[in-house]
């Protein structure tokens, strides 16, 4: 059986659905699965597979505590026609490469592969313990989480969710997706501070005791991707990439491909590098940032150094300074060594900086490339592949497309790559169409139409009716009153 370990203590490890329940370790540690190398998913096996399938398969290997049928309900559940593709994660080719469109689900942002199905995991883990707590789900987000998690947790019953979201920072097309929400479950809250001070806020609510007292009957779980419930559903699209570029007899099945992954939390491109663990031909992970370059910096030098400014741009989703999922990379590679993470982990909360040791930077060299994007280039790349190839993307997209084009320029690697793209450019209208056309459209709303109009490409659904829907929540709270705005809503929900 696999079991989640904490980075913090590795002898507390809990089964998966124990760890898809708790979210984070009560020491703050991140549950880890301890086996991936004991496990081997061969592509091969793959090829004739459906997404649902493969989904399946992969999940059902890493959470083995859950029955067949329980995980087959859960990804036929969560995938299905509210993803605008049949194929859920689309590849779509162009000049240099393909592009995996991880955006066709609900709300436009590729969080909603994870947060489609992490409510369904949630939910059938309590049955299997037979509880009768509400679920209280804590969110912070730089802007797609919220609403993706919005959605997958509206009226699921025993739930209730809170997000947290910094009031300078979102696009104003993720800011009313999150306010106009539906649900009476649901609440969402603006901060006046930064993505990093939402997160922080979060993860301190778990070992609070002044929240904890005022719960009763209420469990806090967490929707980021500190939950490991979503990290596990982001491996299967790198094995479906794979086996697509098989199936079109782009790539001979065992040759390695490259990825190029817009980077924030460090999730997405962990789920990566664990598909390489387990066993997929992954040739380099491109860890792709914007100007907060501070991934960029630790992957070449082996220093983490928050110790800068911090910059608001036109990818907020990764305006992160603290990439919460390195600590699991670090954990892996260094054979769980829990008192190293905890030393560099409190290190990086007095000083703001830690260095790994140098035969864990070394492996981190093995797998992992990292360039960083300016403002500047981010908004040329959009119109130059907008002009030669006639695709849209988001200024994520971009992010890692111009990331992949650095690589292979100073690598001279020119292996198959698949950038993955991350939202819909209808979500960042403003900076897209200012990027496309030249010219400023301050309303969102407005530079939605006019890029619709520019370019000729279908809004998705759930954008297009946006501006019709009333706005249900406008709260505003200091971060310092976030622990105590925490606690009053777990009394709220709270039973006996
Ligand atoms: C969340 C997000 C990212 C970053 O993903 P991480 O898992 O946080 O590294 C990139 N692009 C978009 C559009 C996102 O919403």
């Amino acid at each position: 059986m696999v079991r989640y370990v904490s980075t913090r203590n590795r002898n507390l490890s809990l089964p998966a659905h124990e760890a898809v329940i708790s979210g984070l370790a009560p020491d703050g540690g991140l549950f880890t699965p301890d086996a991936v190398d004991r496990i081997h998913i061969d592509p091969a096996d793959l090829l004739k597979c459906t997404y649902q399938q493969q989904a399946a398969a992969i999940i059902g290997a890493l959470f083995d505590d859950y029955s067949e049928e329980q995980i087959r309900n859960c990804t036929e559940g969560a995938y299905d026609s509210k993803f605008a593709s049949e194929d859920i994660v689309p590849l779509r080719p162009f000049r240099d490469g393909w592009l995996m469109e991880l955006w066709h689900g609900p709300t436009s942002a590729f969080k909603d592969v994870a947060l489609t199905i992490l409510p369904r995991l949630l939910s059938t883990a309590y049955q299997m313990d037979g509880r009768d707590d509400t679920i209280a789900i804590l969110t912070a987000t730089s802007g797609d989480t919220g609403k993706a998690a919005l959605s997958g947790f509206a009226d699921v019953p025993d739930t209730a969710i809170t997000v947290f979201y910094p009031e300078v920072g979102v696009s104003e097309i993720q800011r009313l997706q999150m306010q106009t929400s539906p649900g009476n479950n649901v609440e969402v809250i603006a901060v006046k501070g930064n993505f990093d001070d939402c997160q922080r806020m979060v993860k301190e609510a778990v070992s609070s005791p002044l929240v904890r007292d005022a719960c009763r009957h209420v469990t806090i779980s967490s929707a980021n991707s500190i939950n490991i419930g979503r990290l596990v559903p982001q491996i299967v699209y790198y094995y479906h990439a794979y086996t697509e570029l098989v199936n079109s007899g782009a790539v001979r099945c065992g040759d390695r491909i490259n990825f190029s992954v817009p980077t924030g939390n460090f999730g997405d491109i962990l789920a990566g590098w664990l598909a390489a663990c387990l066993g997929l031909p992954v040739g380099r992970l491109i860890c792709a940032s914007n100007r907060n370059n501070v991934l960029t910096d630790f992957i070449r030098t082996g220093t983490y150094d928050v110790n800068r400014d911090f910059h608001t741009t036109m990818s907020p989703s990764m305006d992160i300074l603290i990439s919460s999922n390195l600590e699991r990379l670090l954990f892996m590679l260094s054979s769980q060594d829990d008192t190293l993470i905890r030393d560099l982990m409190e290190k990086l909360k007095t000083e703001g900086t830690y260095t790994v040791p140098e035969e864990i930077h070394a492996k981190i060299g093995e797998m992992f490339s990292a360039y960083w994007t300016n403002e500047d280039e981010c908004a040329e790349t959009i119109r130059t592949v907008y002009e030669r190839d006639g695709i849209l993307i988001d200024p994520h997209t971009a992010v890692a497309l111009h990331a992949m084009y650095s690589y292979q320029e100073e690598s001279g690697d020119t292996r198959p790559c698949v950038v993955l793209s991350t939202a819909s450019a209808y979500k960042f209208s403003r900076d897209v169409y200012r990027s496309l056309s030249g010219s400023n459209e301050p309303d969102d709303l407005k530079a939605m139409q006019k890029l619709q109009e520019l370019t000729g490409e279908a809004v998705p659904e759930n954008l297009a009716h946006l501006h019709e829907l009333p706005v249900r929540f406008t709260k505003s709270i200091a971060v310092s009153d976030g622990l105590e705005t925490i606690a009053r809503r777990m009394k709220e929900l709270s039973h006996d």
